[in-house]
């Protein structure tokens, strides 16, 4: 499996934000994790991405328990989060290279690499901007674009629609659909109209717990 999450709980004081949840997502699947604010969505993803340690329960990405072997299961991921900090001081390119050599990656494969996503984002009319002066829908590419460098098998979006006027929604959309071919997509968001334009299949999550977990064509059938 590429993402295996079981009996995953997380407790805050005395709040269960994710109450023993279990979903598993297969090669290649792209997965709408759909659920109001609070229900626990960026919880559960800080937990897959290694960010937050879950209080019981296993987390895994390709088969990497990710508190055992927290380097593979990174390496595996891409992750794009709710609040992305970007530095909004740096040139496009500049911070795409930085970012890289945070990966790890560097000299002409970063290079290239670097070239390759400011094209796959249609971020090339911007590349020598600074971040600051990019829009909303802009500094998301960027952001996407930080999260498929190092090329992982596995995106983990929280809510990279959110925000976004509805032009700015497509386009991320299909940034999402083009750089997500062959990957497997987990992308949280709290709108269903989200999850019917790029998913086949929902998970839905309410106060901690998943309440559905099926194709959108059953989700139909059953109303
Ligand atoms: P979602 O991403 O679905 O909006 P979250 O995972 O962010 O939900 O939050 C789930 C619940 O956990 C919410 O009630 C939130 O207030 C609470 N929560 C999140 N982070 C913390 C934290 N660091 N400390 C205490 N409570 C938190
Ligand atoms: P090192 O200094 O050993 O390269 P890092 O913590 O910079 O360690 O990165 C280790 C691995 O974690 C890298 O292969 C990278 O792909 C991954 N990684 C780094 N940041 C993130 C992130 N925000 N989300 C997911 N994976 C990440």
């Amino acid at each position: 499996m590429s993402i295996e999450v079981t009996n995953l709980t997380k407790v805050y004081g005395s709040q269960r934000a994710v109450d023993g949840i279990s979903f598993s997502l297969k090669k290649g699947e792209i997965v709408g994790f759909l659920g109001p604010n609070g229900a626990g969505k960026s919880t559960t993803m800080k937990i897959l991405t290694g960010y937050l340690r879950a209080t019981e329960g296993i987390a895994k990405v390709s088969d990497f328990d990710v508190s055992k072997e927290p380097m593979p299961a990174r390496r595996s991921i891409g992750y794009l989060p709710e609040h992305n900090p970007l530095y909004l001081d740096m040139y496009v390119t500049e911070f795409l290279l930085f970012s890289g050599k945070l990966y790890g990656m560097k000299g002409t494969s970063l290079q290239s690499r670097v070239e390759e996503v400011i094209v796959l984002c249609g971020l090339e009319t911007e590349k020598r901007k600074k971040i600051g002066q990019l829009s909303k829908g802009y500094r998301q590419r960027v952001g996407l674009a930080q999260s498929f460098l190092h090329n992982p098998s596995v995106l983990i979006l929280d809510e990279p629609t959110t925000g976004l006027d509805p032009n700015q929604i497509q386009e991320i959309r299909d940034v999402i659909r083009t750089a997500g071919k062959d990957k497997t997509v987990l992308f949280s968001t709290h709108i269903m109209q989200e999850v019917e334009a790029l998913c086949d299949r929902v998970i839905i999550i309410s106060k901690g717990k998943v309440v559905n977990d099926s194709s959108l064509q059953e989700l139909r059938n059953t109303g």
